[in-house]
């Protein structure tokens, strides 16, 4: 079958072999995956993952039992063992130290024409969301994990990044808090101040908040994200990069903040909202490629300032 994926290189090709689902195990056809900042970030040596990419898709199940068979469906990421102390004593599945994750870590991903996933991690998409819209639910979930690194609701909140993992997290938090937004793009943010958000692409440099929220992808932005908080508040960090970043960890002692590590979120949130209509994901689009453009599609995602791009692997 077709796929993109990483072998010595990020590679383009039509002789993966058909993944075959095993017990309690669906075959999704794809219809459409989303290029990421991890994606871009694996094919720049995180994780040193080797197989096909992606793990943000829409698709439709071609093979499974009857109660999900031809069901149109986005698929969470992380698949736990179930059989290990953390699974058994009802540990978080996104933590489990033996799981895998879609196109992340030891399970090939969607830029194919195939992709096999656990049942139990299928969720239908409700038929007032639009695949377009629906491709948007892995990131728009990650967007609502923010919310529980968060202590309460009505919070002054710095974030820092308008890339579209920040476009969603904007949108997430204005929904509870006050929210300053900041980014390096003008042009991407125009949008945002017509729809009525604070946004800013400086800061003065006194001004200070008890919550910043840090997804820019960018490894030098950690520091200024740091520089903004104020004594007692909590960074919480969204971004995941092949580089390496530094924090100063004498300033976190003295000022006693804290750092929270946010990663994956729950489709639930995220297909509500899309459904309500309430998150927009159309204006985050760039363009979209077909799957055996697959190269030139990451291509066009790492330019900076690029929307989100898609591939259609139909
Ligand atoms: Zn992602
Ligand atoms: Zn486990």
């Amino acid at each position: 079958m077709r796929a993109v994926g990483l072998k010595e290189r990020l590679v383009y090709r039509e002789d993966w072999s058909e993944p075959v689902a095993q017990a309690g195990e669906a075959l999704v056809r794809v219809s459409l995956g989303g290029i990421c900042r991890t994606d871009l970030e694996l094919v720049a040596g995180y994780k040193e993952y080797r197989g096909i990419l992606g793990h943000e898709l829409i698709g439709r199940v071609s093979q499974a039992s009857a109660v999900w068979l031809d069901k149109r469906v986005v698929a969470e990421i992380n698949v736990a063992c179930g059989k290990c102390p953390w699974c058994r004593g009802g540990g978080d599945d996104r933590h489990c130290p033996h799981r895998t994750a879609l196109g992340i870590r030891g399970r090939n991903g969607v830029f194919a024409d195939y992709v096999t996933v656990p049942e139990a991690n299928l969720r239908v998409v409700p038929d007032r969301v639009t695949d377009l819209q629906a491709v948007f639910c892995e990131p728009l979930a990650a967007a609502f994990a923010v919310l529980e690194a968060l202590p309460s609701d009505g919070l002054d909140v710095l974030l820092c990044g308008d890339g579209n993992l920040g476009s969603l997290i904007a949108q997430v938090l204005k929904r509870r808090h006050r929210l300053v937004w900041v980014g390096r793009h003008a042009h991407k943010l125009a949008l945002w101040k017509e729809r009525g958000y604070d946004v800013r692409t400086t800061l003065d440099s006194a001004e200070r908040f008890p919550i910043v929220v840090e997804a820019t992808g960018n490894p030098e932005a950690l520091s200024w994200a740091q520089s903004h908080l104020l004594p007692r508040g909590t960074l919480v960090l969204k971004s995941t990069t092949a580089a390496e970043r530094h924090l100063d960890l004498n300033q976190l002692v003295v000022s006693e903040q804290r750092v929270v590590g946010s990663r994956c979120g729950r489709f639930e949130p995220a297909l509500a909202a899309l459904e309500e209509g309430s998150i927009d994901v159309e204006s985050l689009l760039e363009a979209t490629y077909p799957l055996q453009d697959g190269l030139l599609a990451f291509e066009r995602a790492g330019t900076r300032g690029a929307r989100k791009i898609l591939l259609d692997c139909r």
